[in-house]
């Protein structure tokens, strides 16, 4: 079974997921105890609101009942998800997987079906968060790079075995009693759910599967197959290899690939959208003025009387020279100067020599015109200012300070966006303008440091943690700059899921 491949747009957060999977029974089987879900053909304005919920559950249980146990539980759990009451994402998918144990207990009273049973793993991605909850050995990784991690702590005998320092992973890999789980759904009235939460970058790749798949195929094996190929083949070729190593036990891999939203073209990049329909016109007239200009001459000699010679005034297409890539991402109102002519930023053929361009605006102009942005911290705008002033007088110190700090400060808010990708680009550029730039080189720091996996609470050594009381009009991000940390370390420290903080709220300080 191949579930199709789904694309959702995210335009908040410009992510768009694609997501595939592949289950097999096992060779020696008649059925497949396996099941997996995804939200394809969903409502979309649904999935906005509550997320991409996708699944994997295997099942057990003599004569069938298995297979009932795993379509019972993802069944339950999708519907007790997308309908359940609250919008929180982790009570919700708790309380749905908490239905769906107590779904397969009562089925499992019954004696033809008694003893039957289901793991499960979700991953929810809602926004940039992905919230992954487990009930037994059924994983989920993340595969960043050229890294792969398993989120999940498998409820197993084995593991259990392993935790204790008594097998080795290969072991308990080979081991005849890896297939017993500790933690499954239906074993009892109510069950306890295994619930985490990671922020997803664009790249990203989130595996669910059955450990019909990691009792064959090693980690590195995974990151190499998910890393180095579409989700649907990925999925396939996973399952495959699973079944050419023996694969006594159904096979299920579920790949869901994290992908920044491709930006629809110049327009888009220019953050123009709204203004698209006046920026197209603007386009298209420009685009006509000019071409009717030059066809100028030829009409003129064919009907040298009829039209009088063209004066350089004559036209009045607005034409800045090529912005660099920064500039363009400015808004087209970014002129507060009445004098300044308003810059279109139109793509637009390259005028020819004749054609009359409007005055760019005077270094004068442009400093001027960078009061407003700075002072609303409009970072974007203020580096495209500081560009453009830079390109007619490259020299000018104060500038290039202005630029690193530009940079810098956007850096920061991007951070506080829970953008950090962006955030590096940011930073990456401040020390572009200035190698030794040391608030950029601490941010970056701060940035890397917040990568890597926090250590679980029993692993952490006892540091004494700094605890911030809020102040009136405190924002998280310049708290966590003061602090040199992250806003969403904080978050994390506190178990905040918005930046929303309130004054007097005390703030645990993650220690760095
Ligand atoms: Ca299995």
């Amino acid at each position: 079974m191949v579930s199709g491949v789904q694309m959702t747009p995210n335009r908040a957060e410009k992510l768009v997921l694609v997501a595939a999977g592949s289950s097999q029974a096992g060779l020696q089987r008649a059925v497949n105890e396996d099941h997996l879900a995804t939200p394809e053909g969903m409502d979309s304005e649904l999935l906005a609101r509550r997320g991409h919920l996708y699944l994997v559950a295997d099942g057990m249980g003599g004569h069938a009942a298995g297979e009932q146990a795993s379509a019972l539980a993802v069944s339950t759990v999708m519907e007790a998800y997308y309908g359940h009451p609250s919008l929180d994402p982790a009570q919700a998918l708790t309380e749905a997987i908490r239905q769906a144990n107590a779904a397969v207990y009562r089925q499992a009273q019954h004696p033809e079906t008694a003893g039957m049973g289901s793991t499960v793993v979700a991953a929810l991605v809602r926004g940039r968060d992905l919230y992954i909850a487990h009930v037994g050995d059924s994983r989920a990784y993340l595969i960043r790079g050229q890294t792969i991690r398993q989120i999940t702590q498998d409820h197993s005998w084995v593991a259990e075995q392993v935790k204790a320092g008594l097998l080795s992973e290969e072991e308990a890999r080979r081991h005849p009693q890896r297939n017993v789980v500790t933690r499954s759904l239906g074993s009892g009235p109510e069950v306890e759910v295994d619930l985490s939460c990671e922020r997803l970058r664009p790249g990203d790749a989130v595996l669910l599967c059955s450990d019909g798949l990691t009792n064959e195929v090693g980690d590195e094996e995974i990151r190499q197959i998910v890393a180095g190929n579409d989700p649907q083949e990925a999925a396939n070729q996973l399952v495959e290899l699973a079944q050419q190593r023996g694969g006594s036990d159904d096979v299920t891999a579920l790949v869901i690939g994290i992908r920044r939203a491709r930006r629809p073209a110049l327009v888009d990049r220019l953050k123009l959208s709204r203004f698209a329909p006046i920026v197209g016109g603007v386009a298209i007239a420009a685009i006509i003025l000019t071409a009717l200009y030059l066809a100028l001459p030829f009409i003129k000699s064919l009907m040298p009387a009829a039209i009088p010679s063209p004066s350089p005034t004559a036209v009045a297409v607005v034409s800045t020279p090529t912005p660099p890539p920064s500039v363009s991402a400015t808004t087209p109102t970014a002129t507060p100067s009445p004098s300044t002519p308003t810059p279109t930023a139109t793509p637009m053929p390259q005028p020819s020599p004749t054609v009359v361009m409007l005055p760019t605006p005077t270094v004068e102009e442009l400093h001027q015109s960078l009061h407003e942005p700075w002072a609303a911290g409009d970072w974007e705008k203020v580096i495209g200012i500081v560009k453009q002033i830079l390109t007619i007088n490259p020299d000018n110190a104060e500038m290039v300070e202005k630029l690193y700090a530009a940079h810098v400060n956007y850096g920061h808010q991007l951070v506080a966006e829970g953008r950090p990708e962006e955030a590096k680009l940011e930073f990456t550029h401040a020390l572009e303008v200035k190698p030794d730039g040391g608030e950029a080189i601490l941010a970056m720091q701060a940035l890397e440091a917040s990568e890597t996996p926090v250590p679980s609470a029993i692993s952490t050594p006892a540091a004494q943690p700094i605890i911030h009381v809020v102040q009136q009009g405190e924002w998280l991000w310049a708290i966590a700059r003061r602090y040199g940390t992250t806003a969403q370390a904080i978050m994390e420290a506190n178990g905040l899921t918005s930046e929303t903080i309130h004054p007097g709220q005390e703030l645990r300080i993650p220690v760095q």
